[in-house]
Parts: C-alpha cells; structure tokens; sequence
C-alpha cells in the first residue's frame, strides 16, 4: 500500500462519511492549487483527492481496506485538479469552496426530450361501457422540417463558441477571502451549449420545433371511467434541437347520462310507480344501453326495493365481463283523490281492516330507499 488515504486525510480507519467529507472539504479549502498555487502543495491536493475519491465511496473504500488499490491502474494519480474533474468529487470541490452544487460540468445538449401532453376526451356513458374509436385533433410541438429540428437556417449549421471555445461555461478568476479563486459559470454568449447558431432557422426560430394541428386516432377501451388516463407514447411534443418526443395522455371526462348513474361498474337509476302498479306487479320499459328491455315488478313491490339486471351496467375494463343495472323502486302514493276514488279506497282499507293501522315503530332509518340515498351522498 503506496498511501495511507486515512491518514492523507487525517482521519481515524473507523470514521464516517460525514468525518470524511468534513476533513477533506477542510484540507480542499487549504491545498486548492487557486489557491495555494506552490509545487508540494498540489501534490498534496492530488493526493487528498485521491484519499477522498477512495474513502468516500464505499465500494472503493472496502477494496482499499482489503489491501487493494481501487484507483489502479492510475496508480494513486487521480489525474489532478482540472482534468477528468468531473469524474471525481468535483462538486465537492466547489461545495467546499461555495457551499452549494455547481451543476454539470461540460456543454449541455440542445437536444432534450420533448414534454408530455394531456388532453381531455369527453365520451358518453354508452361509449365507456362499449369502448369506441375517437379521432383526436392534437395541438403540439413537431419537429421543424425546414431545419430537421438542428435550428440552424438551411445551408448554415450551429458553430462552436467562439467565448468557451465549446465548453459552455467560462471561468473568472476572483479573489475573495480564500485568495484568488476561479469559478466558473455557463457561458453568455451560448447559454452554456458550447455552439452558437449564426442564422437561425426562420422557420421555427432556431428551437428547431414548430407547432402543428394533427389529427390522431385513439381507441378507447371498453370500461375506461372519469380521469382514467390513456397513455401514447411517443405523441407528445417533441424535444428542442430534434430530440425524442414525449408522450401523450388521453384523459377520459365522462358526460353525465340522463337516466342512469354511474357507481364502478353498476348503473344506477329510479323507477317511480303507482301505489296500485306496486301491489299488483306490473311490467315497464327501460331503455338500457343493451336497447329496450321490460323491467318485472313482481307484486307486492315494496318503495326502496332494488331490481338488478344483471350484465347490463359497464364492462369491466380489466378481465371482461360486465356490471350490473340496477333499478330502484319507488312507490308514488297517489294524491288528489276524486270522490270515487276516495271511495274505493276506504273500502280497501275497510277490507283489509287497515283503517285505523298501529304502524310499526322501529329506530332510527329504516327504508332502503333512505339507506340508498345516504350511500349516493356518500359518494
Ligand atoms: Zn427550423
Ligand atoms: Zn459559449
């Protein structure tokens, strides 16, 4: 073993990130060749790094400690301050010095993936219970075909930067507490994407994207409901400088029905019947999304009772098969008696010796219908 990397860093062979990071941010402060620009003491600093790279990773840090040498072949070398910083420590170089992160290092791309898009699709219940097929016109960002999304003008093309010769940043030498220290910062005249575009391309303006209406088919699935999200990759905006385009999201807004009400994958709704319908059973069409159908009241059907259909609500979009229509009985006590009917009526009441009935008490609620109704506002 070449160096003893806990001692270069003057810490015990027991100590913890924290120590670590503390130690050499301390010694970095002291050793930094801007700041300390002396032969020996850039030694030192190289080798700091080198302890630091080692120790403060612990991969490296346990092959070291099991005799290894994780920075070979390089030897104890790590290349110095400035070169290859980037692949160690580097930031925390520029922590030890400002105390915050100084970002990536190096031009960045104008290439970037595009921004995902959402739009709203508004669908009627009979078409999230069957699935069906919506052409969709679609507003976004499309690669300029003028320039091919480059953002350079035709016949022209991007150009290093004549500023940071490339590299996207400049660096200043100022002098502060420390002494004379260098930061650096991304270059002004690029933004930082080491190339400049002389003559940007008049089409999309040099962001190398335009906006166009297209017109995209979806197909919706059978059982999708409010807010489910239809995902289509690849259909969003494309990225600046010709990159990737994001993906698109198909957001499903439901219209309200007029008859039936949505719960899951049940449909719900309310028949109101006559008194006299109630008791001697009757048949009444419903118009479900299956076409008409004949819905029994058998007699004797009590306000509050539920008669489901069954496989007559929506598919379930995952794993087939349907929910139920369930229709809720309500039973209308006629009013507005004529004297005939008023009649008939209390002789019914006389014959079934209900004219002066006890009633039945019990606690609370009880209906169905009044459970139901708390169940809906529960929603
Ligand atoms: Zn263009
Ligand atoms: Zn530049």
């Amino acid at each position: 073993m070449a160096t003893d990397y806990y001692a270069v860093l003057g810490v015990r062979r027991d100590a913890g990130q924290d120590e670590i990071k503390k130690a050499f941010r301390r010694l970095a402060r002291e050793l930094h060749p801007d700041v300390n620009p002396d032969p020996k003491t850039q030694e030192r600093f190289k080798e700091i790094n080198a302890a630091y790279e080692v120790l403060s990773d612990p991969q490296k840090r346990q092959v070291y400690d099991l005799g290894g040498d994780p920075l070979s072949p390089n030897g104890g070398g790590a290349g110095g301050f400035g070169a290859g910083a980037a692949g160690f420590g580097f930031s925390d170089i520029m922590d030890a010095f400002f105390g915050a992160a100084t970002g990536q290092r190096g031009p960045r791309s104008r290439t970037r993936r595009g921004q995902d898009a959402m739009i709203r699709l508004e669908i009627t219940l009979e078409e999230a219970a069957f699935g069906t097929t919506k052409e969709l016109q679609v507003d976004t960002a499309v690669t300029c075909t003028t320039c091919s999304g480059e953002g350079a003008a035709p016949g022209t093309s991007a150009q290093t930067c004549d500023m940071c010769r490339g590299k996207g940043e400049v660096s200043q030498v100022t002098r502060s507490f420390l002494g004379q220290v260098m930061t650096s910062r991304p270059c002004p005249q690029c933004q930082g994407f080491g190339t400049v575009v002389p003559t940007p391309c008049p089409e999309c303006a040099g962001d190398g994207r335009v906006r166009a209406r297209r017109t995209l088919t979806v197909k919706i699935p059978a059982g999708v409901d409010n807010g489910t999200r239809i995902q289509l990759a690849g259909e969003g905006e494309v990225g600046p400088g010709g990159g990737p385009a994001g993906d698109l999201y198909v957001e499903i807004a439901e219209t309200s029905h007029a008859v039936f009400q949505r719960r899951g994958d049940d449909l719900h709704c309310t028949v109101t019947i006559p008194m006299t319908a109630a008791s001697l059973g009757t048949q009444v069409p419903l118009q479900t999304l299956d076409g008409l159908e004949e819905v029994d009241i058998r007699p004797g059907t009590q306000s509050g009772q539920s008669i489901p259909l069954h496989g007559r609500g929506i598919t379930h979009l995952r794993g087939g098969g349907r929910g139920d229509l369930i229709v809720h009985v309500e039973v209308q006590t006629p009013t507005k008696l004529d004297p005939e009917q008023e009649e008939l009526l209390r002789r019914l009441a006389m014959i079934r010796g209900e004219e002066r009935p006890s009633g039945q008490f019990a606690p609370g609620q009880q209906g169905l219908f009044s459970r139901l109704k708390d169940a809906f506002n529960g929603r």
